[in-house]
């Protein structure tokens, strides 16, 4: 049996009540269902805001993050305000703001193999508005085995992508990308950057086929991946069919979740992999010091976009993608130090430069963020 809707409701959904497709049936729909939000950033902003207004009844919000002035340029449910807070904390003001009958449940957790299946069977559609391949590939197995429809989209740079996976006939996300890519050869959204309205266009999306999902209408796009390009403003569809080999949801051979933390190459809580020999680091005090004595060779391997944000004086830059030819320049009688942004591109070119033989290499902890945060906080941070 679907809720009644209230004197209040009927006037709040006023322009819902009169589109026929919709109508009080349709909108009784939206109350009575339970929709999961994985991620209060970017994505999950327009989510939030949208299908709360629009009076999707149970909203589940995942998110273990703080608000970092760096996210403010996308992340519209997060006020000025907020910076330093929870991001479900004031996800909780904002959206009891804008429509005080959603009922909210947050969950200031990450989604991880062993609670993802719990948190997941309480919701009726799950949309997954993370920026992980870790999280992407756990939410959508967690989908599969459960049943529930997975509202996907992601974004990068000027360029997004969505879909509807692991609906009941449909495809799922792992049809069309089987395993996780190999550690370190894609770059997150702090690496990469994405436009601040992207998310916006994306989410927006997401929110759309996740009420047309809720009241049963229209076509959704299951079987279909939307690619949006936002600086040729051209969207096309691309069919994805279902793959019988599917590891999830063919063969059916994944029969638990798997952290892929590991293989991703993102941090892990208990220090990662111990595999590898450990990477020799410096910090931003001791390189300020070698710096100083001038018996060091310092390279920033960000983009020179990057570098014309703010750059360590004394380093030069040679991006990323210039090594590992660029080493044959290099002198490997000499001390070198490579930086990126927090230490994560530097940490592959060491490797890179170790695995060319040179010896006498070190990674700068932290990047140029710790150096602002530790020797000169005129750097600017981004
Ligand atoms: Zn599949």
């Amino acid at each position: 049996m679907l809720p009644d809707l209230s004197r209040e409701e009927l006037g709040r959904y006023a322009r819902h009540l009169i589109i026929p497709d919709v109508g009080v049936e349709g909108q009784k729909r939206l109350k009575a269902a339970r929709v999961l939000l994985i991620g209060a950033g970017g994505l999950g902003s327009p989510l939030a805001l949208y299908l709360a207004a629009a009076g999707v009844g149970h909203l589940g919000l995942v998110d273990f993050d703080v608000v970092d002035v760096t996210n403010l340029q996308r992340q519209i449910l997060h006020g000025t305000k907020d910076v330093g807070r929870l991001k479900i904390d004031s996800a909780r003001e904002r959206i009891a703001d804008i429509n005080p009958n959603v009922e909210l449940t947050t969950y200031a957790t990450t989604l991880t193999s062993q609670n993802a299946l719990d948190i997941i069977t309480k919701y009726d559609i799950v949309v997954d508005g993370t920026d992980n391949f870790p999280t992407r590939y756990l939410v959508n197995d967690a989908c599969v085995m459960l049943g529930k429809p997975n509202v996907y989209g992601s974004i990068f740079r000027f360029e997004g992508q969505a879909s509807v996976f692991s609906t009941k006939d449909g495809p799922c996300y792992r049809c069309l990308f089987p395993e996780p890519p190999p550690p370190g050869t894609v770059p997150s959204c702090a690496e990469g950057g994405v436009l601040g309205v992207l998310p916006g266009l994306v989410g927006t999306i997401q929110a759309t086929e996740t009420i047309k999902l809720t009241v049963g209408i229209g076509e959704s796009l299951v079987g279909r991946l939307l690619l949006i390009d936002a600086l040729t403003m051209q969207f096309r569809t691309v069919k994805v069919k279902k793959n019988a080999a599917c590891p999830a949801c063919g063969t059916h051979e994944i029969t638990k979740l798997i952290d892929y933390e590991q293989f991703c190459g993102l941090k892990v809580e208990d220090g990662g992999s111990k595999m590898e020999t450990a990477m020799p680091e410096i910090t931003p005090v001791e390189l300020a010091a070698r710096l100083k004595a001038g018996d060091v060779d310092l390279i920033d391997v960000r983009e020179p976009n990057e570098w014309d944000i703010g750059r360590i004086p004394g380093a030069r830059l040679i991006p990323m993608g210039k090594f590992p030819e660029a080493a044959a320049e290099l002198d490997r009688t000499h001390d070198i130090v490579v930086h990126c942004r927090s230490g994560a591109r530097s940490g592959k070119v060491v490797r890179q430069l170790q695995a060319a033989g040179f010896t006498r290499v070190w990674n700068l902890a932290g990047g140029i963020l710790r150096w602002s945060d530790d020797v000169d906080p005129t750097v600017p941070k981004y």
